[in-house]
């Protein structure tokens, strides 16, 4: 607080003789000033003070000060004065922070004060310079306000553009950014890449390990890209398990896959989450301005399409997006629309390829695979729709269609007094999970009069892995209703083996891919391992996408019951399988 000069010297105050009066010079002070005697009564007052506390001339005198003083802060008031003719008779007083004056209408005023002792003829009096700083507490209130305030929007703008679970940039952040890196890359004549990351079977880990240890391998997935990039890069979490990356400042396109295999090296290593390891891979698609998009919007899109892309292409990669993505991304939804309309147009048919006896040679069993017979395009493989259909949940209907027609085929051979063997059914994840899954088995068994013991479903580990307990459950009933259950293309899934062998499962179907991979002397270790574990969970064991001589003698060498593949039979459509069944 500031001081102001004390009243002018003592002396000249009071004396009356040299012309200049007491009243002059308490009237000519800028303040308000209160003249006191020791014992606390007021003995003059300048005009100034009178219509600051609102009395009429005059009226003060003779009062105590503390009339001037709100009732709460008497009783100190009193103790500070006599304290202060105690021991400060001789020395002026500064000014205290929140002292508060009292009007004569109740009223009070934040005020500061500073006080003078004076010896006069009649003992000492103290005199009291009174300034009301309400504008000036005013001021200072609003100015305290205006900077919360501004804290307050600097930490909403601030949250606005980071996720609160990584504290990474956020989507609006990002897009500052790469607008902003586009604007210096085209000052600067350089490039810039964006980088779409999705994490891989992401929702494996949160379904089977739980949300609060997928929260913490996010965080240490952020912190991994973060540490992989420059500092003037940004990396960004979109949400779920989707990151964008913004390299701003790239000269060639080979930086950038210098930078994409630096991020993907940081993320293979193994992240430690409570205390166990956890692996991660993920899908990137990369867009490079201004090739792939002159604008914010069109590279991130652009990115997303080439992610998809690499996710399309056994995930774990990158790629750099081309044109001919975006249209692939079209033909897909032009895809997903004639695949609504495709039940009703009875498009759909199955083929069957049968399942033989690695040891007798005999056929003894089939697996129904499905085929669209596009008005357009011609016959279509699974893989040109299946992927759209599970995307679009179509799936769900499509699968229904195909266990009903598998089943009602089944039971027309068996009729017709053709070799009886088992139809195995591929069933996606959403199925199983749709509900009354379980009740649309039963009831197409129930429609089609095929026995539970001729049908087998083929499900995938990453089926299985999903929220074991219900999956444990489903199986269990499935199996008393006297069905028989595979897993499909073992080997390429994140399977816990402790809970696959607590599933009721009755075969493990070797995915081709291990198959593919025997070298003619060596074989494969990995064939090797599945069939012996097979063995020791009593579950049969079959080869998939057996093709070559060398295959089928290692199979059998390792003593691998089944097998199914191109070198026994192709796919075939329903009548020319029954005549192989005749
Ligand atoms: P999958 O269940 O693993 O089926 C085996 C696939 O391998 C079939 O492909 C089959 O034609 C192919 N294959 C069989 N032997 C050989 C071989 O010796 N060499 C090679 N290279 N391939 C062989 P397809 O029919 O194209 O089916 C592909 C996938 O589509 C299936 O893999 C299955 O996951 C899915 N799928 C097929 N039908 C259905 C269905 O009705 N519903 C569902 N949800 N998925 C289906
Ligand atoms: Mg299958
Ligand atoms: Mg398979």
């Amino acid at each position: 607080m500031t001081r102001r000069p004390k009243p002018s010297g003592a002396t000249g105050l009071v004396r009356e003789d040299d012309g200049v009066s007491a009243r002059d010079v308490l009237e000519a002070a800028p303040d308000a000033l209160v003249v006191a005697d020791e014992a606390g009564t007021i003995v003059r007052v300048n005009l100034a003070a009178e219509q600051l506390f609102g009395y009429a001339p005059g009226e003060l005198t003779g009062k105590p000060v503390e009339v001037l003083v709100p009732e709460v802060y008497r009783d100190a008031h009193v103790g500070h004065r006599l304290g202060y003719n105690r021991r400060m008779r001789r020395r002026p007083m500064g000014s205290g922070p929140d002292l508060y004056g009292l009007r004569r209408d109740g009223s009070e005023f934040p005020v500061e004060i500073s006080l003078s002792p004076l010896m006069t003829a009649r003992g000492t009096v103290v005199i009291a310079a009174v300034r009301d700083i309400s504008a000036r507490k005013q001021a200072e209130a609003e100015r305290s306000h205006l900077i919360r305030e501004r804290a307050l929007y600097a930490e909403i703008s601030r949250l606005a553009r980071r996720d609160a679970l990584t504290g990474l940039p956020n989507r609006t952040l990002l897009v500052d950014r790469v607008g902003a890196a586009i604007a210096s890359a085209q000052r600067h004549q350089h490039k810039l890449a964006v980088i779409f990351l999705d994490l891989d079977r992401f929702k494996h880990v949160n379904d089977s390990l739980g949300h609060a240890v997928g929260d913490r391998l996010l965080r240490s997935v952020a912190s991994r890209l973060t540490g992989a990039v420059r500092a003037s890069d940004t990396v960004s979490r979109q949400g779920g398990d989707e990151f964008v990356i913004l390299l701003s400042e790239v000269r060639h396109r080979e930086d950038v896959v210098v930078a994409a295999g630096k991020i993907v090296a940081a993320l293979a290593q193994p992240h430690q989450v409570d205390g166990q390891d956890l692996y991660v891979t993920a899908s990137l698609g990369i867009a490079v301005y201004d090739e792939d998009g002159a604008d914010v919007h069109t590279l991130i899109k652009n990115a997303d399409v080439a992610m998809y892309y690499a996710k399309d292409h056994g995930r774990d990669n990158y790629q750099f997006f081309t044109p001919e993505m975006n249209a692939r991304i079209v033909e897909r939804q032009a895809l997903e629309g004639n695949l609504r309309r495709a039940i009703e147009r009875r498009e759909f048919l199955l083929y069957y390829q049968p399942k033989v006896d690695l040891e007798t040679g005999r056929m003894i069993g089939a697996e129904a695979l499905i085929r669209w017979q596009h008005p357009v395009r011609g016959l279509l493989p699974p893989q040109r729709f299946v992927p759209v259909a599970e995307d679009s949940g179509l799936i769900v209907p499509i699968g229904q269609w195909v266990l009903h027609e598998a089943c009602r085929q089944a039971r027309e051979w068996q009729a017709a007094g053709l070799h009886p063997v088992p139809i195995a059914v591929n069933i996606s994840a959403l199925e199983f999970r749709s509900k009354n899954f379980l009740e649309r088995v039963r009831r197409t068994l129930d429609e089609t009069g095929l026995e539970p013991r001729f049908l087998e479903l083929e499900l995938t580990e990453s089926v299985l892995m999903e929220s074991v307990d219900e999956t444990a459950e489903v199986l269990r009933e499935l199996k008393a209703m006297g069905l028989r259950l595979a897993v499909d293309d073992f080997g390429t899934g994140y399977s816990s083996l402790s809970y696959l062998t607590q599933f009721p499962i009755d075969a493990l179907k070797v995915d081709q891919s291990f198959v593919r991979d025997i070298a003619p002397r060596d074989g494969s270790p990995i064939i090797t391992a599945v069939i012996s574990m097979g063995k020791s969970l009593n579950q049969r064991v079959i080869a998939e996408g057996v093709e070559t001589w060398v295959q089928v003698e290692f199979l059998r060498a390792q003593q691998c019951e089944e097998a199914q593949g191109f070198h026994f039979g192709r796919p075939l459509a329903a009548d020319q399988f029954a005549a192989l069944l005749g």
